[in-house]
């Protein structure tokens, strides 16, 4: 029985019809650019997410670099991130040219270490981007206390609908930061027909900074305060992430129980541990993450089953070759580069079956012995 890592198909049969509909009223009338279905998505998304501001963007990418300029970040500037993410998180602030500082991560969650965010505090630092990984929130609570006054920019690509308890109140991903960006890329949890992103924000003045800067920095057509960029979100994405939108918390809820299956099903393999949930976070599970021994001769014996994995991520930012120049060494972040060696995704989508689940610890006892 094949196993796929992610099957957007399944998903599609389950909602082909309402999506289909809403693309063809579009289609009827050709409205592409913005517009109501856009800002239907962005009323949705703020209230899901408990923001005052929703501005979707061209993708999750885009979000982070929108927020980047939002805040004046720039030349001559320090923006602290973590290194075990994906590479949009760093390319961005070295593309407002930016430095990016890179600190380790907390081995429990593999999300960035408040304490690490500390110390790597000068007088240039102007943001912090922790990244809610796999789908679990960072500690932005202790993050905000690390670095008081600094803008925090979350990013929440992988965490749409994620929430962390702050202060005995729940806090969804992306309401407790100065900016928090979203992607809708394909294999999100949201996921659009393309690209798309959105920045959430409490704040109205970067509210209306964000929705000029994504249309080439102009308040009025034809007359530019400022150079932004072309960013917009499809309407045609927008009424695609709307039609599933109604479904997200149950998928989500889905990826939890398929998550404690593989938990307790998976559990007492000397050589592998289960993702660890910070008990103050309730995780969406973009990716159910075990760190095990001997993961590449793992990760074939999947393979050869026809069961799908991945490694996310196998060489940490701070020693990708573009940023070498930044001077990082192998032991910089020993904690990111140990992950790097160490992590592998099993499947956890919402359409997964136990018999699909069964193949996939059956493979994994059998490759341990156990
Ligand atoms: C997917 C992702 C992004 C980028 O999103 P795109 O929509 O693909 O540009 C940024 N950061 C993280 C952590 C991501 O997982």
């Amino acid at each position: 029985m094949p196993v796929p890592l992610l099957d957007l198909r399944a998903q599609h049969a389950t909602i082909r019809d309402d999506v289909l509909d809403a693309v063809v009223q579009l289609a009827d009338c050709q409205q592409f650019i913005l517009g109501e279905p856009v800002v239907a998505l962005e009323r949705a998304v703020a209230d899901l997410s408990h923001v005052a501001h929703a501005v979707g963007c061209a993708s999750g990418t885009d979000a982070l670099l929108l927020a980047f300029r939002a805040l004046d970040i720039g030349r001559g500037d320090e923006v602290i991130t973590t290194p075990f993410t994906f590479f949009a998180t760093a390319g961005t602030i070295h593309n407002v040219g930016a430095t990016p500082v890179f600190v380790d991560i907390d081995p429990a969650t593999f999300n960035i270490s408040p304490a690490a965010v500390r110390e790597a505090i000068t007088p240039r630092t102007k943001a912090i981007v922790p990244v809610d990984l796999f789908g679990q929130m960072a500690a932005i609570e202790e993050i905000a206390a690390a670095a008081p006054g600094i803008p925090i920019i979350e990013d929440a690509a992988q965490s749409i609908g994620a929430r962390r308890k702050i202060a005995g109140v729940w806090r969804m991903a992306g309401e407790a930061a100065t900016m928090g960006t979203l992607s809708f890329f394909p294999s999100k949890n949201l996921g659009g027909y393309g690209d798309g992103g959105m920045i959430l924000t409490q704040n109205e003045a970067l509210a209306t900074r964000l929705r000029r800067l994504r249309v080439h920095g102009g308040a009025t057509q034809y007359y530019h305060d400022e150079v932004g960029y072309n960013s917009r979100l499809d309407a045609l994405q927008a009424v695609v992430l709307s039609a599933k939108l109604p479904h997200l918390a149950a998928w989500s809820e889905k990826r939890r129980q398929n998550a404690r299956y593989y938990d307790s099903a998976l559990a007492g393999i000397p050589d592998l541990r289960t993702p660890t949930i910070d008990p103050n976070n309730e995780c969406i599970f973009n990716q159910y993450t075990l760190r095990v021994g001997r993961r590449d001769d793992l990760q074939a014996a999947l393979k050869a089953r026809g069961i799908g994995s991945a490694v996310y991520y196998p060489l940490p930012l701070h020693l990708q070759p573009c940023f070498a120049y930044l001077g990082y060494r192998e032991g910089a972040c020993p904690r990111s580069e140990t992950a790097a060696r160490e992590v592998l995704s099993l499947p956890i989508y919402p359409e997964l079956t136990r018999a699909q689940q069964d193949e996939v610890v059956t493979t994994i006892r059998e490759f341990y012995g156990t």
